[in-house]
């Protein structure tokens, strides 16, 4: 039998690439969502559904999600990855940035988590993986609100956890420390941004996307009856 359909947000680089490729290899037909369509399309995947969605416009991601389980059946997982990381000082940064930052971080997991979860609570089968972060379980200089988008994606997890538990659906959060990506590039804050990389280099090196695509395939292929809750990871180097 072919293995289930799986979502992946924020599929167009990082982390959600890399869990996007490594699933494929699995044999999982996914459905990719990210603004940017052609960075999708470019990953030539089996079986995959890319669209065009931004993650905070609900409609769409319900749309998208409709469209693919009718090509491929009901959806096994989603895989809420989707983030912007715009680090700054709260007297100096723009409230534009983080009002984005919770659009996307939170409201935009909660959109995915809707689009999903009365099909799984149905079946009384699914995974819900959303992607936090260290930042969502410690803070750091610079980082009020994107520690608060973090935070509440940690809460919402682990309350939802607890609600749909009866229903045997999982609910997993993962909370990688530093990975290169395309993640810090959109700081607009260029001070913040050099110590971010000085940061970086002093740890002797960040995870890759790789290693964090890996840790959600294992949580993941646990059997349904195994609900792994959190995994946090981080560069051996990582000290905060
Ligand atoms: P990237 O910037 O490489 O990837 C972010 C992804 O999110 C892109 O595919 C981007 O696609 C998508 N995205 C952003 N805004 C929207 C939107 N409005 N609608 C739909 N998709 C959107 O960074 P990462 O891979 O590092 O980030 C993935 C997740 O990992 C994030 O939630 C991040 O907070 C988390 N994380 C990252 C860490 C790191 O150090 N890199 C550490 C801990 C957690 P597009 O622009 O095409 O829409």
């Amino acid at each position: 039998m072919r293995p289930p359909l799986i979502i992946i947000t924020g599929a167009s680089s990082g982390i959600g690439a890399a869990t996007a490729r490594l699933l494929a290899s699995h044999g999982h037909p996914l459905l990719l969502l990210a603004r940017r369509l052609e960075r999708l399309h470019a990953l030539q995947l089996p079986d995959t559904l890319c669209r065009a969605v931004d993650i905070t416009d609900r409609t769409a991601v319900r749309q998208a999600v409709a469209e693919a389980e009718q090509q491929f059946g009901p959806a096994d997982a989603i895989i809420n990855n989707a983030g912007v990381m715009l680090l700054g000082k709260m007297t100096q940064q723009d409230p534009a940035e983080w009002e984005r930052m919770l659009e996307v971080n939170v409201k935009g997991l909660l959109n995915g988590i809707h689009a999903v979860l009365p099909g799984m609570v149905a079946r009384r089968h699914g995974t819900i993986i959303n992607v936090s972060s260290i930042a969502g379980r410690k803070t750091f200089p610079g980082h009020v609100a994107y520690c608060g988008s973090k935070f509440a994606v940690h809460a919402i997890s682990e309350n939802l956890r607890e609600e749909v538990a009866g229903h045997h659906v999982r609910v997993i959060t993962i909370a990688p420390g530093a990975v290169e990506t395309e993640l810090l590039g959109h700081t607009s804050d260029e001070a913040i941004k050099q110590d971010y990389q000085q940061w970086k280099q002093q740890m002797g090196g960040v995870l890759a996307a790789e290693d964090v695509a890996e840790t959600i395939r294992f949580a993941y292929q646990q059997p349904q009856r195994v609900a792994i809750r959190e995994i946090v990871l981080a560069a051996t180097g990582q000290q905060a």
